[in-house]
C-alpha cells in the first residue's frame, strides 16, 4: 500500500514550491517491504537515527517557518516563493555552519534580510529569533511505540543512537525524551556519510554483517549505511525534511534493506 501511494505521488504535478517536507518523493519504487517475518538472531547491532525516527522533529520547524512567513508578509513574493528561498538559504547555511537550531536562526535572519529592502531592526531580529526558540521549547514526545519497542529490542541486541547535528542540542533532546537508557552509546555526527558510518563501525567494533541502520532519511540513514556495507531499515516519515530526500538505493549483494510502516514492527524482525 505504501509503495502504491508513493507511485501516485510521483504522478501528481509537482508544486513549484519545495516544502521542507517531501512533496515529490523520489523513492525507488523497486524497494519492497520484507514480507518474511523471520526474526534476526540475537546479537545484532542496531543503529538508530533520532529526529523523525524516535521523536517528532520536522513538524516543529514547519510550524516555526509558517509563523516566520506569516510575519514576513511579503508584498510581492508569495508564501510559497518565500519558502523556496528559505530552503535554498538553509542549504547554504548548513554547508557553512552545520545542522541545528543555531543554523536555523541564521537562515531565518538571512532569508529576511535578502527578501526585504530595509535593514533588519533589533525588534524584528528578536521576533525572528523567537520563531526558532519555539522549537527548542516544545515537549520531547517519542513517536508511537518507540519506548516499548526499544525496551524489547535491548534485551536481544546492542542499540546505539546515531544522529547528526549540534551535539549539545541532540544530547539534550535525548535526555528530555526519556529514551537515553536504551542506548549503550550515542554518536552525534556532523554529517552521516558512508565514511562516517565506516569510522563508527570500526570505533564500536561492529560486525557489518550483523549491523543495521534504522531511520527515516534516505540521504542520511539508508544510502550511506548501505554504501558502508551495513544493512538498513527504512522507516518513512510523512514529514521528512525535503533536504533529507533522495532515491533509496538498492542494497548491494549480501546486504538487506527492509521498509517498515511503523517503529513497533521492528520487534517482528529483530
Ligand atoms: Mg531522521
Amino acid at each position: 500500500m505504501r509503495l502504491t501511494r508513493k507511485w501516485k505521488n510521483l504522478r501528481k504535478p509537482l508544486s513549484p514550491v519545495i516544502p521542507r517536507h517531501a512533496c515529490g518523493a523520489t523513492y525507488n519504487p523497486h524497494v519492497t517491504a520484507d514480507f518474511v517475518h523471520q526474526r534476526q538472531p540475537s546479537g545484532q547491532t542496531l543503529l538508530f537515527d533520532a529526529d523523525d525516527t524516535l521523536w517528532e522533529n520536522n513538524i516543529y520547524f514547519e510550524r516555526a517557518i509558517a509563523a516566520f512567513i506569516s510575519y514576513l508578509d511579503h508584498r510581492t513574493h508569495t508564501p510559497l516563493e518565500v519558502r523556496s528561498h528559505l530552503n535554498r538559504v538553509e542549504h547554504t547555511t548548513i554547508a557553512a555552519h552545520g545542522y541545528g537550531l543555531k543554523s536555523f536562526r541564521r537562515s531565518l535572519v538571512a532569508c529576511f534580510e535578502q527578501l526585504t529592502d530595509n535593514p533588519i531592526t533589533e525588534d524584528k531580529h528578536a521576533s525572528i529569533l523567537r520563531f526558532a526558540q519555539s522549537i527548542a521549547e516544545h515537549e520531547m514526545e517519542p513517536l508511537a511505540g518507540v519506548d516499548a519497542t526499544l525496551a524489547q529490542l535491548t534485551t536481544r541486541h546492542r542499540c546505539l543512537l546515531v544522529t547528526k547535528g549540534d551535539p549539545e542540542e541532540q544530547h539534550d533532546k535525548l535526555v528530555r525524551s526519556g529514551l537515553a537508557r536504551h542506548f549503550t552509546a550515542v554518536e552525534v555526527l556532523p554529517e552521516k556519510t558512508a565514511a562516517a558510518y565506516r569510522a563508527l563501525v570500526t570505533h564500536h567494533h561492529c560486525d557489518p554483517a550483523r549491523t543495521w541502520m534504522i531511520g527515516n532519511s534516505p540521504k542520511s540513514d539508508i544510502n550511506p549505511a548501505l554504501a558502508a556495507g551495513l544493512h538498513a531499515v527504512f522507516l518513512p516519515h510523512e514529514h521528512t525534511w525535503v533536504l533529507e530526500e533522495e532515491t533509496v538505493n538498492q542494497p548491494p549483494s549480501g546486504q538487506r534493506l527492509l521498509e517498515l510502516a511503523a517503529f513497533a514492527e521492528l520487534v517482528h524482525h529483530f
